[in-house]
């Protein structure tokens, strides 16, 4: 038995003001509707502006995923009633959508795949409810917040593979400075089509609405397809319903069968004169793109000498590979930070931003490059500079970590070791060439793990190597 997944993705453009008026689209901190107008609220006789730069943000994806955009494309009015949409319909594009085809790239467990793009196009929002124990409340300023929906080919072949994609569509987005497509705050919302095939040709599918993580997605998908494949082996049909997905209880909840499917009347929005794009601005919003995740991973790749999987984990968040490539410029050494950022820093990246300055870190790993601190000692101080925002080398200095690198001191130091450990002395001497890592380990010990390690374990075998 063969799955088949398509989806449709709703994303959040980031723009600052709506889709067809001048309102802030910044709902997720402002009080409950104060971020409203006659347009976004369809007050009779208001009329809709489109937002140039959400059209720009849109022809970036558009463009990034190889999309061929139209150069005529129009909004229709989709009518449906609900409480949080006061107009009584949602401008969309259906007959014309802003681009189709195109296609993504990316990996499952090593493995190459591409999905399809069918059709990408621009949407308004529609506000929010927000139950509570005796009703509902409503909040309009959501209402008119641009989007772009995204709808791919069946081309999906597991719950798993469905996951990968809209974390690459969310790496891309990140990049592109088009969306944050965060899930969890509903800038990424996903729709998941799926039907599980015994014959080779396509099954009839379900739809699960309203996915809001990837966990969700993979999860749900994968009670579906379980669901279909116990039905379809047992002789019984797929029947074309749609579902919603209880995270907490892991559970497909039925929304509606196919009787109920809506019937949303299109017709061409009225209000708006059709979209034109001329190859012109196309190619002006081309020449505006930032680098494509793929092409910056191939570059770490070939310009700072990173293996593809170093590169891959830099390229999740556009903040983290900006973040590597300002301190491999700063300190001159990419494998220094290429080693810091992955195996440190990122530990404590807990959000957009890093932990530690750019300037800090490359201050930190100046120091251990030019022998002032051991890279054991760094780490703690990287810790401690972290969690009080204070100046590495203001540690270093406080806590007495500054490498012991002094000749006269270091060979002092060998000496007491030497008289204190006869026992590796007359190993080393009787071939044991190990008991000198011994014997550094002891000097280490003494000094907190200041002496320069490399420094003592030459001064050690010159003094016992010309006894
Ligand atoms: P509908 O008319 O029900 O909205 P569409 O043909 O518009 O269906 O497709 C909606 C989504 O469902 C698309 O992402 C598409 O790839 C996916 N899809 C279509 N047919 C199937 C199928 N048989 N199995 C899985 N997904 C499908
Ligand atoms: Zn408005
Ligand atoms: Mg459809």
């Amino acid at each position: 038995m063969r799955t088949v997944i398509g989806l449709e993705i709703h994303v959040q453009l980031a723009t600052k003001t709506k889709l067809f008026c001048s309102c802030s689209t910044d709902y997720f901190t402002a009080p409950p509707n104060t971020l409203t107008c006659p347009v976004c609220l369809g007050m009779p006789g208001a009329l809709p502006v489109l937002n140039k730069k959400a059209v720009e943000l849109a022809l970036r994806v558009s463009l990034a995923l190889n999309a061929r955009v139209q150069e005529f494309s129009r909004f229709d009015r989709k009518n449906y009633f609900y409480p949080d949409l006061p107009k009584g319909y949602q401008i969309t594009q259906r007959e014309y959508p802003l681009a189709v085809g195109g296609a993504l790239s990316f990996r499952v467990d090593g493995e190459a795949r591409t999905v399809r793009i069918r059709e990408m196009h621009l949407e308004e929002d529609a506000g929010k409810l927000i139950h509570t124990g005796d009703g509902a409340l409503v909040d309009m300023n959501r209402c008119g917040v641009p989007l772009i929906e995204i709808v791919t080919e069946p081309d999906i072949q597991s719950p798993k593979e469905a996951r990968e994609f809209l974390r690459t569509l969310r790496m891309l987005l990140r990049h592109l400075g088009v969306s944050n497509a965060d899930m969890e705050k509903g800038e990424l919302r996903c729709d998941a089509n799926i039907s599980v095939s015994t014959d080779g040709k396509l099954g009839t599918k379900t739809e699960i609405k309203n996915l809001n993580s990837f966990r969700a997605v993979e999860r749900a998908l994968a009670a579906e397809e379980e669901r279909q494949r116990e039905l379809l082996s047992g002789g019984g049909t797929v029947e074309q319903v749609t579902f919603g997905w209880d995270e907490h209880a892991g559970k497909l909840v039925l929304q509606r069968s196919k009787e109920e499917a809506h019937d949303y009347r299109y017709f061409p929005e009225p209000d708006l004169v059709p979209l034109v794009v001329s190859r012109e601005w196309l190619e002006q919003v081309r020449a505006g793109m930032p680098e494509l995740p793929w092409e910056r991973e191939e570059r770490f790749v070939r310009e700072y000498g990173l293996s593809p999987k170093e590169a891959g984990v830099l390229m999740e968040e556009p903040a983290r590979a900006d973040y590597f490539e300002a301190v491999a410029r700063a300190c001159g050494s990419p494998q220094d930070a290429a080693g810091w950022v992955l195996s440190e820093v990122l530990r404590y990246w807990k959000d957009d931003s890093p932990p530690i300055s750019v300037e800090a870190l490359t201050e930190l790993i100046e120091a251990v490059r030019e022998g002032k601190i051991s890279r054991t000692n760094a780490k703690e101080v990287l810790e401690e500079a972290i969690a009080t925002g204070r100046a590495p080398m203001e540690i270093v200095e406080e806590r007495g970590l500054s490498l012991l690198a002094d000749e006269e001191e270091l060979r002092r130091l060998a000496q007491e070791v030497i008289r204190e450990n006869p026992k590796a002395v007359e190993d080393f001497r009787a071939g044991k060439k190990g008991a000198i890592g011994f014997l550094v380990g002891q000097a280490m010990r003494k000094t907190g793990g200041r002496a320069d390690a490399k420094k003592l374990s030459e001064i050690f075998l010159e003094i016992l190597g010309s006894n």
